[in-house]
């Protein structure tokens, strides 16, 4: 598992495509294309895809006879791509995470929106307004 890094958005979406179901190649690069909207040549993708399959990840089989080879996730193909997507998605939740506000008054988390309010002079997100008031009120007794 140590040998590959995906450490790029098109590996990325390379296994997102290979865990929906076998591909051929050139419909990779296809699929591809589309959505990150730019030319992806092979070179780009057989490298990758061949690294996969030296670490029997993916395996290369005719569906159908006379048919081109597609590649195919391995029980370990699949482990690894669990692995992968677990990872990332830990890495998204700290972005997100980062970009949450917290409500000084009441402590939850606010993705987006709140009630803004200025707190002498200065701007605070609140979940709402109620936490708003009561925060200033608060405020106004302390000190
Ligand atoms: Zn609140």
């Amino acid at each position: 598992m140590a040998h590959i890094k995906i450490n790029s958005v098109v590996k990325l979406y390379t296994l997102c495509l290979l865990n929906n179901g076998p591909k051929h190649g050139y419909e990779i690069i296809k699929e591809l294309e589309t959505r990150m909207d730019r030319n992806i040549s092979a070179s780009h993708i057989y490298p990758f895809l061949k690294s996969l399959q030296d670490n029997e990840f993916i395996c290369c089989k005719e569906i159908e006879e006379r048919e081109k080879k597609r590649y195919c996730l391995t029980k370990s193909g699949e482990e690894f791509i669990e692995v992968v997507f677990n990872k990332l998605g830990s890495l998204i939740n700290t972005v997100i995470e980062k970009r949450l506000t917290t409500c000084p008054h009441c402590d939850c988390k606010i993705y987006e929106g709140g009630f803004i309010d200025l707190i002498k002079n200065k701007e605070k997100t609140f979940c709402c307004q109620h936490c708003a008031q009561a925060y200033k009120e608060k405020t106004v007794i302390i000190h």
